[in-house]
């Protein structure tokens, strides 16, 4: 169970979302599947927070228990200091203009029977916040706002390309002026060629609105391009937290390190020069996680008490504020290198 920790960056009058101790069990027939086992994150008021991970370590749980899509089964989440975690739906229903959520996948979650205005309007009439002429000139700044043009607004989501689509739920979400936005692997279903127009309108608006945003992604391009910092997660849990800079400059973690190994760089002089770390196996079922620490059947480094002793995730002596759960990582940060094990690697299930 990790501490619950707020960004160095913000006050506590900065915190939009506070997630602490944030626990998602799934229980099935095949046994219970422990999809995030104890989660604490914090963000500030116009920051952007980076969360990465492979497929299936729980991070897209955070975004739906973060903005209450799901409940947690256990844990707290904390929005703009109000505690949502156990609110009914009708009680959550006023507070929902306060925080959204875009998908993955904008074709599934745009109405295919409403068009493009109707759809951008649809919280600002669902909060009453305005009507009439009002309405219609707020949706043609919206859409102006996102690059669409306004007669887009008769048509119906079917007529729009993907990366317009994508606008199109950007445009919805923002129509309410959160505080928070979740925007969850937002361009990986669009085609490459538009990836980056939509991350460069995220992070315009965000500078523009200052609103706070989790952005949760597999692209480490994305991630180190757009967001102030960065969580690691690994197997429901978070493995290591830094500031951006810090994390690609200097990553902690063997976990990180690994990851970022495999992360394309824009220098090719770089890229030769870099020790690629390949790690062993599959991501263990989130059915039966490892015992200890959860990365120890994968880790080039783990010893024997990593077989037995759950690392704590704790915050170094550095500046950044950085937290990390590794035993072997030092507080004051000296951390040896996954690229480079010692003799005593025991990478055995
Ligand atoms: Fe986990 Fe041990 Fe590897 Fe650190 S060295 S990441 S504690 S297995």
């Amino acid at each position: 169970m990790t501490a619950a920790i707020a960004p160095p960056e913000a006050s506590r009058d900065d915190t939009v979302l506070d997630i602490s101790g944030l626990v998602r069990h799934f229980t099935g027939p095949a046994g219970t599947v422990r999809a995030v086992d104890g989660v604490s994150l914090s963000i500030g008021r116009g920051e952007i927070v980076g969360l990465v991970g492979e497929s299936g370590s729980g991070k897209s749980t955070v975004g739906r228990c973060a903005v209450r899509l799901d409940r947690p089964t256990a844990g707290s989440v904390t929005i703009n200091g109000r505690d949502v975690t156990r609110l009914s739906k009708r009680a959550l229903r006023p507070l929902r203009k306060d925080f959204h959520l875009v998908f993955q996948d904008p074709s599934s979650s745009l109405d295919p029977r409403m068009t493009v205005g109707a759809i951008v309007a649809q919280p600002l009439r669902l909060h009453r916040l305005a009507s009439g002429d009002a309405l219609r000139d707020r949706v043609a700044t919206l859409l102006a706002q996102v690059g669409l043009r306004p007669e887009l607004a008769r048509r119906r989501p079917h007529e729009l390309s993907g990366g317009q689509r994508q606008r199109v739920s950007i445009a919805r979400a923002l129509s309410v002026d959160p505080q928070l936005l979740v925007a969850d692997e937002p361009t990986s279903a669009l085609d490459v060629s538009v990836q980056a127009s939509v991350l460069n309108l995220l992070v315009d608006l965000q500078r523009e609105r200052h609103f706070g945003c989790l952005f949760i992604t597999h692209d480490l391009a994305a991630v180190e391009y757009l967001a102030d910092r960065i969580a690691v997660m690994y197997l429901g849990q978070l493995v290591e937290q830094a500031p951006a800079a810090e994390l690609f400059a200097d990553p902690k973690h063997p976990y990180t390190q690994a990851l970022l190994s495999a992360a394309p760089v824009p220098n090719p002089a770089a890229q030769r020069s870099r020790a690629r770390i390949v790690l062993s196996g599959e991501l263990p079922s989130p059915l039966d996680p490892p015992g200890g620490c959860r990365f120890h059947t994968r880790c080039p480094l783990a010893v024997d008490r990593c077989r037995t002793e759950p690392p704590a995730l704790r915050r170094l002596a550095e500046g950044g504020g950085r937290q990390v759960s590794c035993h072997l990582v030092a507080d004051d940060g000296t951390a040896p290198d996954a690229a480079a094990p010692c003799p005593v690697t025991i990478n055995r299930p």
